[in-house]
């Protein structure tokens, strides 16, 4: 276990976890009984949910939420679900755009993006990695320059998750080549919708087409969605990323029917859209290990000692993730944080996806090779072995090769808790001291 630091960090209103999340729950129970209606569409309903702060009831009482710490954040969401209502919009917009934008953005930037953000209408994605800066992501090379009252983007991104029913964008690019490249980077919020953006779709392993590739040409963005000031975006990416990886975490639950207007969620009833599913359509959670040990005793397998022992390791790995989750919750309740836990939190769960596919495929055995890459097929896949779900086990397994790569690979992970919760050495080079144009360049 790493020796990680313990900060303390301003609370806000604590919450008492006995006490006011049960009066808390009480009050969203008498507002959903007025309130939810399963007839009308969900567009309506997440507005009606976020104005009423419950949706987001972490975020400040003036930002859609009512203040409270992210654990009972976490506990209110889920209390929607038991309810049988809808949960709140998930996705980039909601988990890392909204949290950016309250740190970064200026009154006026919030009062016209959070709405969006947080009702579902805009659906956003994220455009920082391009094809020569992944993990080098401060050396990207999209350029936004200035024209007049706007900012002219020309370049490109990839891996851009969900592009495809994004209607905005965050997204980094190049405003100074003169200073060093960490210092030349601002961050923007842009539609991608207009003619000078391009979005083609990429084929994955596992058959679907999560992301894409973004193409710019003299796409154009108003002077005012810079966010948090030109030169400062990569303090505000690592923001964004942070977020990602986990900071102030609720561990609640969001809705699995997608935002935005491209979509065509919105229009549909809010009922439709009720219930679990079990595999989230774009970034599914390993599959447990009370589920494989189903499938193990399905085809006889479940006295195989060998097996036994990778599903005991497995469920305990869970069950260690799960505590850590709770343990940062609990501390995030009573004020405090722990420097590096997003990005151990990350690791952790890259090590569970890993995990779980080599146990599915020890269950499976030689059926594991067997992958329907369209519905007909996966049906008949799935008759052949008699396994309810095959092909989303399969399909799980296939996808455990993303985490530990998005959202920064499990190398950089490392390399950021070494140099900033450690205090060990910086990798060496002078990118932060030569001016970007004078760096040498992959291409
Ligand atoms: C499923 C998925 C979804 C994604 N979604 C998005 C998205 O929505 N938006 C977006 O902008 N990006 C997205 N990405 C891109 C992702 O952020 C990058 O793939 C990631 O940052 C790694 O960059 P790269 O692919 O260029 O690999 P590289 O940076 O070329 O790395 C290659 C290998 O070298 C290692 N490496 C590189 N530098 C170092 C170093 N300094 N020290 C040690 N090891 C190092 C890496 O760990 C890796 O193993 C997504 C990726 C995946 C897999």
């Amino acid at each position: 276990m790493l020796p990680l630091q313990c900060q303390a960090v301003p609370a806000k209103r604590v919450i008492s976890m006995n006490d006011d999340v049960g009066a808390l729950q009480g009050e969203l129970h008498g507002w959903l009984e007025a309130t939810w209606d399963p007839r009308m569409t969900l567009g309506e309903w997440w507005r009606q949910l976020a104005e009423s702060g419950w949706g987001y009831a972490h975020f400040p009482a003036d930002r859609f939420g009512k203040g409270v710490q992210p654990a009972a954040a976490g506990m209110l969401s889920r209390a929607i679900q038991t309810f049988g209502a809808v949960p709140p919009p998930g996705g980039f917009a909601t988990a890392m755009a909204a949290p950016t934008l309250i740190d970064h953005g200026t009154d006026d930037q919030i009062r016209r993006w959070l709405p969006g953000l947080l009702t579902g209408a805009d659906a956003f994605c994220q455009l920082f990695s391009e094809p020569n800066a992944g993990s080098d992501l401060a050396g990207l090379q999209c350029r936004a320059e200035h024209d007049g009252d706007t900012w002219v983007v020309n370049g490109q991104k990839v891996w851009t998750s969900s592009a495809q029913i994004a209607n905005k964008a965050m997204l980094v690019a190049r405003t100074n080549v003169e200073v060093p490249k960490h210092a030349g980077i601002s961050y923007f919020f842009i539609d991608v919708r207009q003619p000078g953006v391009e979005i083609r779709p990429l084929r994955e392993l596992t058959g679907r087409a999560v992301f894409n590739e973004v193409f710019f040409t003299d796409a154009r963005i108003p002077a005012e969605d810079l966010i948090g000031g030109e030169g400062n975006g990569w303090a505000v990416a690592n923001t964004t990323l942070a977020y990602e990886r986990g900071r102030r975490s609720t561990g609640g639950v969001s809705s699995w029917a997608s935002p935005g207007p491209l979509a065509g969620d919105l229009e549909r009833p809010a009922g439709a859209f009720t219930g679990i599913r079990s595999v989230a359509p774009d970034f599914p959670a390993p599959t447990t290990a009370k589920r494989l040990a189903a499938v193990a005793r399905a085809l006889g397998r479940s006295s195989d000692p060998v097996l036994r022992q990778r599903l005991a390791r497995l469920y305990s790995l869970e069950q260690a993730f799960a505590l850590t989750g709770q343990r940062a919750r609990d501390l995030g309740a009573a004020g405090g944080e722990l420097a590096g836990l997003p990005n151990l939190t990350k690791m952790w769960s890259s090590h569970l996806y890993r995990e779980s596919r080599a146990v599915t495929f020890d269950v499976l055995g030689q059926r594991g090779a067997l992958f329907g890459y369209d519905e007909s097929d996966a049906e008949v896949i799935e008759a052949l072995t008699g396994i309810d779900g095959f092909a989303e086990l399969v399909e799980v397994a296939l996808f455990a090769a993303a985490p530990p790569i998005y959202g920064g690979s499990d190398q950089i992970q490392r390399n950021i808790v070494g140099e900033r919760v450690l205090g060990l050495a910086r990798e060496p080079g002078d990118d932060r001291k030569v001016p970007f144009k004078d760096l040498p360049k992959n291409s």
